[in-house]
Parts: C-alpha cells; sequence; structure tokens
C-alpha cells in the first residue's frame, strides 16, 4: 500500500509531525541543547554516524525536524534544512556550495541584505557576482562564466514586484552546470514552487509569512540531499542553527499558511484596483493586475499576485512622506508578511544607502510606497491611504 498524496493545506497542518510518549495533540517544543544516551556505546555510535537520533541542537532537535519536514513536504524537497534567519540560510547557501574562484550570478533586484552579503562578505573569500536583470533572461546567458557556479534570483522583486521567469533561467543555468536558487520569501510555497519550475534551491526568511505575524526570524534552504550535504555541514559547524522556541511558532505558522496567503492576496488585489482608480496615483506595480508588464507570466508561475503592492504617488518624495505620515492604522516599519499592513518608503529606507543614479536605474522613484498587504478589512486600508492621497 503507498502512503496517500495530500493537498497543501493538508500537508501545511500535518506533514512532519512526530509525537512523543506522551501522545501530545500540538507539536512539542523540545527546549533542550542535549540529548542523553543510554550508554557509552550509544554515544558512540552517534557520534560516528552509526545511529540515527539526536546529539545536541545546533545539530538538530526534533522540534526542528518537525519544521524541516513540514516545510520540505510544502516545498516539494528532498531535504530542508532550517536557519537563524533568512540571511543565515542565504549565507549558509553560498558557503555550503561554492568554494573561492566560484561565480553568482543575481538577479540585479534582491533583497538589501543579500546584496551586502554578495559584495561585502563572500567577495572577501573570492566568489565574485554579476547583476543581470531580472527579467531579461538574454543577459542570464551572456553574463555566464566557465566558473559559473549559482544563479541567484528572487521573484517577485522588491519593492517593483518584477517577474523573472523561473523555467527560462533554470534552462540557461542547467545548460551551463550551474545550480539556480530561488528566494521564495514573497509567495511562500503555497502561491509558488520553484522546484517544478526547474529550480535547484528554495530559499526562505520565514521571518516573513511563514511566521506570518511579525514574532520571530528564522530561515530555510531547501533542496536534493546532496546538495543539502554541504549546507547543513556548514551551519552545524559555524552555529546559525534555528532555535527550538522559533521552530515551533513557524509549525503553527505554516498551519495557517494557505488561508492567511489567499486572503493576503485576495486583499491587495483589491486594494491594488482601488489605488489604480485614485487620480494622485501614478502608477501601481502589483502582479496581479492585468496591467502589470509580466501579467501573464506571473499568472502562469503563481497561483496569485500575492501580498505586496506598490505604488507611486504624483509629487516625489514630499507627496509619499504625506501619504505615509497621515495613516494611522497602518504600521511604518520595513517588515512584511505580517497580519498588520505595513507601509515603506523605500527610496529613503530599505533602498537609501544605494546611490540616487543607482535607485533611478532600479526604477525606485522617490514617490514610491511599498505596501504588504495585511488581514484588516480593505476598506479600512483604504480610508487610511486616502487621507495622505487627497
Ligand atoms: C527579509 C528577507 C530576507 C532576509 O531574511 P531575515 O529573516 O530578515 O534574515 C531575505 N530575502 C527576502 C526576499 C526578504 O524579504
Amino acid at each position: 500500500m503507498s502512503a496517500p498524496t495530500y493537498q497543501p493545506e493538508t500537508l501545511a497542518v500535518h506533514a512532519g509531525t512526530v509525537r512523543s510518549q506522551f501522545g501530545e495533540h500540538s507539536e512539542a517544543m523540545f527546549l533542550t541543547s542535549s540529548f542523553v544516551f543510554e550508554s557509552a556505546a550509544q554515544a558512540a555510535a552517534r557520534f560516528i554516524g552509526e545511529q540515527p537520533g539526536n546529539i545536541y541542537s545546533r545539530f538538530t532537535n526534533p522540534t526542528v525536524t518537525m519544521f524541516e519536514e513540514r516545510l520540505a513536504a510544502l516545498e516539494g524537497a528532498e531535504q530542508c534544512v532550517a536557519t537563524a534567519s533568512g540571511m543565515a540560510a542565504i549565507l549558509a547557501c553560498v558557503m555550503g556550495l561554492l568554494k573561492s574562484g566560484d561565480h553568482i550570478i543575481a538577479s540585479h533586484s534582491l533583497f538589501g541584505s543579500t546584496v551586502n552579503l554578495f559584495n561585502n562578505v563572500i567577495k572577501k573569500f573570492g566568489v565574485e557576482t554579476t547583476y543581470v536583470s531580472a527579467t531579461d533572461v538574454a543577459q542570464w546567458q551572456a553574463a555566464v562564466r566557465p566558473s559559473t557556479k549559482l544563479f541567484f534570483l528572487e521573484t517577485p522583486s522588491n519593492p517593483l514586484t518584477e517577474i523573472s521567469d523561473i523555467a527560462a533561467i533554470s534552462k540557461i543555468a542547467k545548460s551551463c552546470g550551474a545550480l539556480l536558487a530561488v528566494d521564495n520569501c514573497f509567495c511562500t510555497p503555497i502561491l509558488q514552487q520553484p522546484f517544478t519550475l526547474g529550480a535547484d534551491i528554495v530559499i526562505h526568511s520565514a521571518t516573513k509569512y511563514i511566521d506570518g505575524q511579525g514574532r520571530v526570524l528564522g530561515g530555510a534552504v531547501l533542496g536534493s540531499k546532496k546538495n543539502m550535504e554541504g549546507v547543513y555541514g556548514f551551519l552545524r559547524t559555524t552555529g546559525p542553527t534555528m532555535s527550538a522556541f522559533n521552530a515551533w511558532v513557524f509549525l503553527k505558522g505554516l498551519e495557517t499558511l494557505k488561508i492567511r496567503m489567499d486572503a493576503h492576496s485576495a486583499n491587495a488585489l483589491e486594494l491594488a484596483t482601488w489605488l489604480e482608480a485614485q487620480p494622485n496615483v501614478a502608477r501601481v506595480f502589483y502582479p496581479g493586475l492585468p496591467s502589470h508588464p509580466q501579467h501573464k507570466l506571473a499568472m502562469r508561475q503563481q497561483k496569485t499576485g500575492g501580498g505586496i503592492v506598490s505604488f507611486e504617488v504624483k509629487g516625489g518624495k514630499a507627496a509619499a512622506w504625506q501619504v505615509i505620515d497621515n495613516t494611522q492604522l497602518l504600521s511604518i516599519t520595513a517588515n512584511l508578511g505580517d497580519t498588520k499592513t505595513t507601509i515603506t518608503h523605500p527610496a529613503s529606507t530599505t533602498h537609501a544607502r544605494i546611490t540616487p543614479e543607482a535607485r533611478a536605474a532600479a526604477g525606485i522613484s522617490d514617490g514610491l510606497i511599498r505596501i504588504a498587504v495585511g488581514l484588516e478589512a480593505v476598506v479600512d486600508i483604504q480610508n487610511d491611504l486616502a487621507r495622505g492621497l487627497k
């Protein structure tokens, strides 16, 4: 008899659960740094890997393992390795898979700390990065060198929601023997499954939608057992692994991920449609809108447009700040993926450290506002924005 296959919403609730001798219904939180052995012989067998089992929570922990199994089931991955944050996941991916002299091709529109990591940390160890357009597939091909080992992208991108064609870029990566890593933070496996489109590695900042309530930091790297070997080895030795407490929070977050992503998406589409009709809004960026330049690709690759909406107000920075400063309900913060709607002015916060020229080249104007749409009633979000849009 083969094991039954389950739908994502079922996996999100059940996958990975292992009960202790007490038969608890909700997953247990194993707050222990180490594990006890029955004998010297058992300790020896565990340490040399002859017998499976827990040794120390920097290596494995039952609560963390349950989270890893559940996320792996949702992404359709052979293995998931949990990390202390999304950045720890990206660091582990690079350190586990690359060596000095290797080359990365990455999308221009990456999360700011990822660019910082590539430019200022791993570069010191002899790994170079070339940045190319998120949307122009030909640029990825043109940037290939004999030393290219990793393609890295994030789709939709932050804050302009540019869509990278995962299947097309994966073909180029395969043809040159490189791995494709996709940061799937904005969509989560509920809206987009990069492995089905040819990705080799999936990265998560669980801090965002997987927690979904803005409480704890965490991340994950997923892929084949073979590709995860070095990633896990790096983490186990260097230490930025996930804590049992955070894993427990993420397990509970995953259980409601499907209904939250559906609700975030429905709210975002309604808000984006409303924003497009506002006279003081020059342009709206949302993959779910037919006006988005890659709407068709987005709808092929993702189940919905997701929960992030950006828009440009007429009147530049002063007008954008007026909208932000007139909100009462929305949280002025750079975080995203929360039940509470957040509002950000990218040009003066998340993208303030890059030069005005680089910002302009990236299309991040002074009038741009990013909204990570929460689970409030859309009418209340609209009213909160309308005050400053007058
Ligand atoms: C937040 C974020 C990260 C980094 O995650 P942390 O948990 O903050 O370390 C990486 N990628 C994307 C797309 C993010 O939004």
